[in-house]
């Protein structure tokens, strides 16, 4: 392997001296309670310049500190078992705890500065920070007095914290056995999932089959935990005062009932989009209707077309050179400055991501790149966040660029269809075209189809719950397949064990995690919606995307589009989305044109 693919991050830092880099994380503690001693006690009666001040003061702190962290957790992703990695790594941690502590009090205060005096967020001095302040102010009606926090924070460590513990370890210590290649085998959960990918498709059923008739064995456990999250989420929900079970996470998420409400109605009228995508796989794999286990398994019998690094960058640099050249030429930069760990070693971390460096205005990529067409889209995929980032370092601060769920894939999966766009002209094949296609398609449908029936799902439950219906095992696998076939239709044949498929989810389980879900819903159509409106307007649509990169989270994602000319509150906008799914489907249905 080539030097080209590791990355250079000794760029984060002045010095690579574990020493030094350990006297900086020092300094960075000290620098906090330096803040706290100045600010503790005192925000409640700061007036609008004083808040600006404080602002921008944490700004600046964690500028002048994020190179000195990111690198220190790079490091140990890119090698975990390096021991200087592991003793910056757990160095970063304690660091970011004891930060995290000393900086906690500012949250609190500036709550109560902003309860008894709300019009400074209409104070043009704080213009900057707007929003900022907005989602502040969003939360305030519903934090509860201190001690009601404090008894809060105490009975979820033995309720909801427990249940979802009970979940997660249960789940990790089931054994499954399964016959593969004629002998039989004892797998845990982690390991027998990895066959629902298999190109044997007895197998992939098999594995389904018993994966889920042995966790519907437990369904005592799957129902108690579930029962009782969802439980306390409802009586939270009375304490707090949020209007409905979805209050918290709009907040957290920061966009409107309305806008959600719309994109779900466009999801369940439009079901028959994807259940015309999944007939005509059902065609391309030769069987007359697909299995639940054939849903995103890969195509039979199709060639296997490799990329070496070099013919990778080329692909991404002019998937994006194809929209704007600037953003070819950051991209460009992320190869040639070494910010891209593509090589494939020991003590890698597993998977892709993307981490922002703000101050560096640029980011940090890190993938295994085996050189399959996955790892093409993954590359894409991780330097549209990256692109994201060139675009936040150079118009935001740091408090304007935390970016919620639903904007977040926003540059990733638009660069993974301008890629697909540049993919498919070049393919030479109807077989290369439809591998293409079947990706995009397949991914589409399991981040926005699929997901939408676990929202529909999630809301059914706290109905039942409202309704007074008792959640045993049976009657929550009753609400699931109900919601799964809104979606599904006829177009699937389910394996009957397939009822207990919420049993696994870990997020129904998660504290305070309710409805974690419709945000990927809400990119993903998002996307395909502004790659619709891309198509039709030409390059009069270039600046406007590159304005909602810039402005971060200075605006809601509502606001966002708005100032992109688009309503998200209509269902016109969301069936943009479709349109352009639908032309996908298309393509692939003329590929299989005699
Ligand atoms: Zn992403």
């Amino acid at each position: 392997m080539s030097e080209e693919m590791r990355w250079d991050i000794a760029q984060l830092v002045e010095s690579t001296d574990p020493e030094t880099i350990e006297a900086k994380l020092n300094e960075m503690v000290v620098e906090a309670n330096g803040l706290a001693g100045k600010y503790r006690g005192k925000i409640r009666t700061l007036d609008a310049a004083g808040l600006l001040a404080l602002l921008m003061a944490k700004d600046t702190f964690s500028l002048k500190y994020e190179g000195v962290s990111e690198y220190c957790s790079l490091r140990y992703s890119a090698n975990s078992i390096d021991a200087v990695s592991k003793r910056l790594n757990e160095a970063v941690r304690q660091t970011g705890n004891k930060v995290g502590q000393a900086l906690a009090f500012m949250e609190i205060e500036l709550g109560d500065l902003l309860k008894a005096n709300p019009s400074l967020v209409d104070d043009s001095k704080l213009d900057e920070y707007r929003h900022f302040i907005e989602r502040i102010v969003r939360r305030i009606p519903h934090v509860m007095t201190e001690d009601l926090e404090k008894l809060t924070i105490s009975k979820d460590q033995n309720g909801v914290s427990a249940w979802s513990q009970l979940q997660g370890d249960w789940l990790s210590t089931r054994r499954f056995k399964i016959m593969v290649d004629g002998v039989e085998k004892t797998m845990p959960y982690g390991e027998i999932i990895s066959l629902y990918q298999s190109m044997d498709r007895a197998l992939r059923q098999e594995a389904n089959r018993v994966v889920y008739d042995g966790l519907g064995k437990d369904d005592i456990v799957w129902a108690s935990a579930i029962r009782s999250v969802c439980a306390d989420h409802m009586q939270m929900c009375e304490w707090r005062k949020y209007p409905s079970p979805m209050t918290q996470s709009l907040i957290d998420n920061d966009v409107e009932q309305e806008a959600i409400d719309v994109l779900m109605h466009t999801m369940e009228s439009s079901v028959e989009s994807y259940r015309r995508y999944l007939c005509l796989k059902a065609e391309l794999m030769g069987l007359k209707k697909l299995g639940n286990w054939d849903i995103t398994a890969p195509l039979p019998n199709m060639p296997e077309k490799k990329y070496t690094w070099e013919e990778s960058k080329k692909e991404v640099v002019s998937a994006y050179k194809s929209f704007d050249p600037e953003w070819a030429e950051w991209v460009d930069e992320m190869y040639t400055h070494r910010h891209i760990d593509g090589e494939v070693r020991n003590g890698k971390r597993s998977g892709a991501f993307c981490a922002t460096w703000l101050a560096g205005k640029s980011a940090w990529v890190l993938q295994s790149f085996n050189g399959q067409m996955g790892d093409v889209y993954t590359q894409a995929h991780e330097l549209g966040h990256a692109v994201h980032a060139y675009m936040g370092g150079r118009y935001q601060k740091p408090s304007n660029y935390e970016i919620g769920s639903c904007i977040a894939e926003t540059a990733s999966v638009f660069g993974e269809l301008l890629l697909t766009d540049r993919l498919l002209a070049e393919a030479k094949t109807r077989q290369e075209k439809q591998v293409i296609l079947a990706t995009v398609l397949d991914e589409f449908g399991m981040a926005a189809y699929q997901v939408s029936a676990r929202i529909f799902f999630e809301q059914n439950m706290y109905e039942s719950i409202k309704a007074g219906k008792f959640l045993d095992g049976e009657t929550v696998s009753g609400l699931w397949t109900i919601e799964r076939d809104k979606i599904y239709g006829d177009a699937v044949e389910w394996l009957p064990e397939m009822k207990w498929e919420w049993t696994m989810k870990p997020h129904y389980y998660i504290p305070n995690y309710r409805f974690y879900n419709y945000p990927y819903v809400y990119a993903q159509l998002f996307v395909f919606a502004l790659y619709r409106l891309y198509k039709e307007q030409g390059i009069a649509f270039v600046p406007k995307m590159r304005a909602l990169l810039a402005a971060g989270s200075s605006m809601s994602p509502v606001n966002l589009a708005k100032e992109m000319g688009f309503d998200v509150m209509k269902e016109d906008f969301w069936h943009k989305g479709i349109q352009q799914f639908d032309e996908f489907v298309d393509q692939l249905e003329t590929t299989m044109k005699k």
